[in-house]
């Protein structure tokens, strides 16, 4: 058994958001994670629990790669054996 699922906090939504789009205000850009988490937090807050429930990682604990299904994770580190 290989696989962890990898915990996720609100900082780690806040980050996956600001990798996206930037908001431009008044000629200033903001990150759109780090803005909503500002303006509206409640929908914040409901947009990270459906993203971490929706889009779970897991870990391989062997090697702590990162992967999308708990299948593939417990096959990461099995290959050669
Ligand atoms: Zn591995």
């Amino acid at each position: 058994m290989n696989a962890e699922l990898k915990e996720r906090t609100e900082d780690d939504y806040e980050a996956y958001l600001n990798e996206g789009d930037t908001v431009n205000v008044l000629g200033c850009d903001y990150n759109v994670g780090t803005l909503l988490r500002d303006i509206d937090p409640v929908r914040f807050s409901c947009g990270y629990s459906d993203w971490e429930s929706e889009n779970p990682v897991w870990m391989c604990s062997e090697c702590d790669d990162e992967h999308d299904s708990e299948s593939e994770a417990e096959d990461c580190c099995e290959e050669g054996l």
